[in-house]
């Protein structure tokens, strides 16, 4: 973001954020920073913008500057981590020296941890005390999912969010408390995600090269492991929705989905409605779509199972895959998968099934299948489909986006 660009954005009356993640763990590389990445994204979705983020160890000096360099900065600051009863969460105590206040004591916090405890009938270290104390004056935040609150500080128009760092919690704390407030103050603002699959960046910047942004409306590119997210975003917002329209015209034929939609969670939805089964056979991503499918709850209304056949031996014993295909076209060949969807679908009784094997690498390329080589297909009910895909990338990658290419050739299927 060039200057120009951030003195325009701050006429328009965006609201900055500051997120301060306190940690030892975070910079030592042991825990990644996902409440940072979690609490920008959410940010964005209401206009606010994350500015800055600051991540420091749990010692009280750091903790203290950057806390008030970003107290003194932005208009929001949300800090998290360090909320726990072990001595090296000191982070409420220095806050509360930062700001000159005293500490003082909720019983009914100290009420609602012991009871905490008793519900797990175990004994409650004294060193637990500290978990009920909090700066005067700060206003205590619900905490559903676990023991330590989360803290409340406003003042001059400034507010401070102070949150544990268990994620579960720390969201949690984010939706029933700081949302409400912060949505209280919000301006009108337009946030859309288009995800798409199927087209590069650079030719979606080509279709795109004519497309006028409004003010007050902004388009970002988000590529993921091969392919592209599009978010539409700004305070004007009925420029914003033409905007967001003429983008969708324009990529009708590579959208798969909207906003918070993932490709799992569509399948599902789909299968769900139609009241169709599915299975899988997996050879290159070793259960990963499956994996993909059975994290989300519910998928057991319509997943009712999969298979993994790396080796030949197992495409031949568990799914019946003749010696002969495998060595006439080889295991990653248009045959063998769609023998594999077959006969996957058949021995698991569904409606639909899905099957995979390719050449995920970084070895076993040869010049004819090179590492990316992979054949995705799709049985049902009118037959099988298969397709060829060039995949590039790691082998992590490859094994990603492959496995979100068998999830959206099946969710095309169920279209037809
Ligand atoms: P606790 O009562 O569990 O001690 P806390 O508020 O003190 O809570 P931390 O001790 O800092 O939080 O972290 C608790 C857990 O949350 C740890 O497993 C830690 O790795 C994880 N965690 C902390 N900060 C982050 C972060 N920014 N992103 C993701 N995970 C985090
Ligand atoms: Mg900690």
């Amino acid at each position: 973001v060039g200057r120009e660009e951030a003195e325009t954005r701050e006429e328009e009356g965006i609201m900055k954020a500051g997120i301060l993640s306190v940690g030892y763990e975070l910079l030592a590389g042991k825990t990644i920073n996902t409440n940072q990445a979690w609490l920008g994204s959410e940010l964005g979705k209401i206009g606010i913008e994350t500015a800055e983020v600051r991540v420091v160890p749990d010692e009280e000096g750091p903790i203290r500057i950057a806390l008030m360099e970003l107290w003194n900065a932005y208009p929001l600051v949300i800090s998290t981590g360090g909320l726990g009863p072990t001595k090296d969460d000191i982070t409420k105590r220095t806050i509360a020296e930062c700001f000159g206040k005293r500490m003082a004591f909720s019983e009914e916090v100290w009420e609602q941890v012991k009871a905490r405890f008793r519900h797990r009938n175990i004994e409650i270290p004294e060193i637990n005390r500290c978990q009920a104390e909090y700066p005067e004056d700060f206003t205590l935040l619900r905490n559903d999912q676990g023991t330590a609150p989360g803290l409340l500080y406003e003042s001059d128009g400034h507010s401070l969010y102070i949150l544990p760092g268990v994620p579960y919690e720390m969201e949690g704390i984010f939706r029933n408390e700081i949302l409400p407030r912060l949505r209280k103050n919000a301006r009108p603002y337009l946030y859309r995600m288009i995800h798409t699959c199927g087209i590069a960046e650079s030719a979606i910047a080509e279709l795109f090269d004519d497309l006028v942004i409004p003010d007050g409306t902004n388009l970002a590119y988000l590529p993921q492991s091969g392919r592209v997210s599009l978010r539409v975003f700004g305070p004007a917002v009925e420029a914003g929705h033409e905007l967001a329209a003429e983008v969708e015209r324009r990529l009708a034929p590579y959208i798969w989905g909207y906003d918070d939609e993932t490709i799992p969670t569509l399948v599902q939805q789909a299968f769900i409605r139609s009241g169709k089964t599915l299975s899988m056979a997996e050879s290159c991503t070793g259960g990963t779509i499956q994996q993909m499918l059975t994290e989300l709850p519910g998928s057991s209304a319509y997943f009712l199972g999969g298979i993994v056949t790396y080796a030949n031996s197992v495409k031949t014993g568990m799914l019946g895959v003749p010696e002969a295909v495998l060595e006439a076209h080889g295991a990653v060949s248009n045959e063998t998968v769609a023998m594999m969807a077959e006969e996957c679908r058949k021995r698991f009784g569904t409606d639909v099934a899905g099957a995979i094997s390719g050449i995920a690498g970084p070895d076993g390329g040869t010049e004819e299948k090179p590492v990316g080589t992979v054949y995705i297909a799709v049985a049902d009910k009118l037959g099988v489909r298969t397709e060829l895909l060039h995949l590039i990338g790691s082998r992590h990658n490859i094994r990603i986006i492959a496995a979100e290419r068998v999830l959206l050739k099946i969710l095309e299927s169920l279209e037809v």
